[in-house]
């Protein structure tokens, strides 16, 4: 075996050996030292090893010296925890909303519906559905919200997975927005908990819509919006463009993360810039003429090493990841063609810009390099989130009042484009701790389990009687909604 004292930095503990078969072919084995330094081997797939074939590769552990995920690991909610502890109105609890029963009339229907919700978010979550084919979770969400009596419209302003529900009453008043995200990632399906995003939207639009109702000299409007395309593509930002925002007051949605068993969070997330690069060469014979050759890939490979020595100048709470596409690649052929998508990420725009200027330098130097043309596009930016501080901070009281959720502070590294919202309305974005696996945070196979579990659910319902409460009194109080705008338009306090 192997000497684990070999390259013992943060992945050196990856180590290969060789070894032969009967028929004189080789098997690669890699052998992982784990935190307790034990090993685990992982046998490839192999045509000489026809056994393996099949196999279920699973990594179990990491090194602890890797532990850099999203917050501190030995705090995060895992499943088989205690389950949720059931919530109860505290005796010292003088919230007005609590007072008038507007508080009880939310829950009670947030229960009706409980059901219901979970069907929508469990349909959507076995129907994964990626960056603009939203179909499935398009229809079935807008079919809900017709029956629930919310005016719908269907393909929002050109996108065919965007949709709009909408329920006034009386004339004038304030506009409450809210979202619904929808989208998956390919090959991982809801492991960003989307599904959860849809109802939480629902179940807000639905609760509103209830104490509205039971408030009939309020004027106000409830707005749903669906919007696809979060993890790429900036759904948000294209119905921002095309006015799908305008009118509202305030807008709201939350996303499910890992963390301390039943808390929030309204910290910041960063900005990002997503680039896409061409490379064009020429093809050639790879044995008789390779000097005939202009080398695209080579390009890819260049441009690839030049951002990976980048990352070591920059800033450690920047962020540059990116892969490598191709199309009808050979051994035997040089590649004339090659495409890389790449994500900068900081946390202001500001900073992006100047980072992306970094990376569009690497870009444009592997081409110079291997005499290929380059084509380089930015596409959809995303800014940071600004958190309204006053929705955030009653968002706060409430949860932690009415229902015992932990608020905290923590920012994410990850982007949203609901990030371009905050920066067009007083906004609310509430990130919440679902129960998974150790090494199952957003973007893995454990957190699209995680997802799709009753606690997940459990704990998404908490955060939308919280948002409906932040909502409701947006719509009905007008001295809270000063606050709001003046904590918009001079956020550092004036
Ligand atoms: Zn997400
Ligand atoms: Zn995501």
């Amino acid at each position: 075996m192997t000497s684990p004292d070999l390259n013992a930095g943060c992945f050196g503990a990856f180590f290969a050996k060789r070894r032969s078969t009967a028929n004189g072919t080789s098997v690669q084995s890699f052998s992982r030292v784990t935190a307790n330094s034990q090993t685990r081997t992982i046998a490839y797939e192999n045509a000489a090893n026809p056994k393996s074939a099949g196999e279920k590769k699973s990594i179990s552990n990491f090194s602890p010296f890797c532990d850099y995920s999203s917050g501190k690991q030995k705090d995060w909610w895992l499943l088989e925890q205690e389950p949720l502890p059931s919530y109860s109105l505290k005796a010292d609890d003088t919230n007005e909303l609590t007072r008038n029963d507007i508080g009880n009339l939310i829950d009670h229907t947030l229960d009706k519906y409980d059901a219901q919700l979970r069907v929508l978010s469990l349909r959507i979550h076995d129907h994964p559905e990626t960056m603009f084919e939203e179909n499935f979770a398009h229809d079935l969400l807008t079919n809900f919200m017709a029956k629930q009596g919310f005016k719908v419209t269907k393909h929002y302003l050109g996108l065919q997975t965007a949709w709009r529900a909408e329920y006034s009453q009386g004339s004038g008043g304030r506009v409450i927005g809210i979202n619904s995200e929808m989208d998956a990632l390919k090959g991982l399906g809801h492991a960003c908990g989307h599904n959860l995003i849809a109802i939480s939207g629902v179940g807000v639009a639905i609760a509103l819509k209830a104490a509205l109702q039971a408030r009939r000299e309020v004027s106000a409007k409830i707005v749903l919006l669906g919007t696809p395309a979060e993890e790429s593509g900036g759904g948000k930002v294209i119905l921002l463009e095309r006015g799908g925002y305008e009118g509202m007051d305030a807008c709201m949605m939350c996303h499910p993360t890992v963390g301390i068993a039943h808390s929030t969070s309204i910290g910041s997330t960063n900005a990002m810039q997503a680039i896409s690069v061409q490379y064009f060469g020429h093809s050639a014979h790879a044995g008789n003429a390779p000097w005939e050759g202009t080398n695209a890939l080579d390009a890819a490979f260049l441009a690839y090493s030049s951002i990976s020595m980048l990352r070591q100048q920059m800033k450690p709470d920047h962020r540059l990841h990116g892969i490598v596409e191709g199309k009808d690649w050979l051994p035997n052929v040089i590649p004339d063609y090659s495409k890389m998508r790449w994500i900068a990420r900081a946390p202001t725009s500001e900073e992006v810009e100047v980072l992306v200027k970094r990376v569009v330098d690497c870009l444009r130097a592997a081409a110079i390099a291997t005499g290929c043309e380059i084509d380089v596009k930015l596409d959809v930016a995303y800014f940071d989130l600004h958190q309204n501080s006053a929705l955030a901070q009653y968002y706060t009281d409430i949860v932690g009042n009415r229902y015992g959720l932990l608020t905290l502070q923590d920012g994410s590294s990850a982007s949203t484009d609901f990030g371009n919202v905050s920066y067009a309305f007083p906004a609310l974005h509430p990130a919440f701790a679902i129960p998974t696996v150790p090494n199952g945070g957003n973007h893995t196979p454990g957190f699209a389990k995680a997802s799709r579990t009753r606690e997940a659910h459990n704990a998404t319902m908490t955060v939308v009687r919280g948002l409906s409460l932040t909502g409701y009194r947006v719509l009905t109080d007008d001295e809270f909604f000063c606050k709001v705008k003046a904590t918009f338009e001079h956020p550092k306090g004036a």
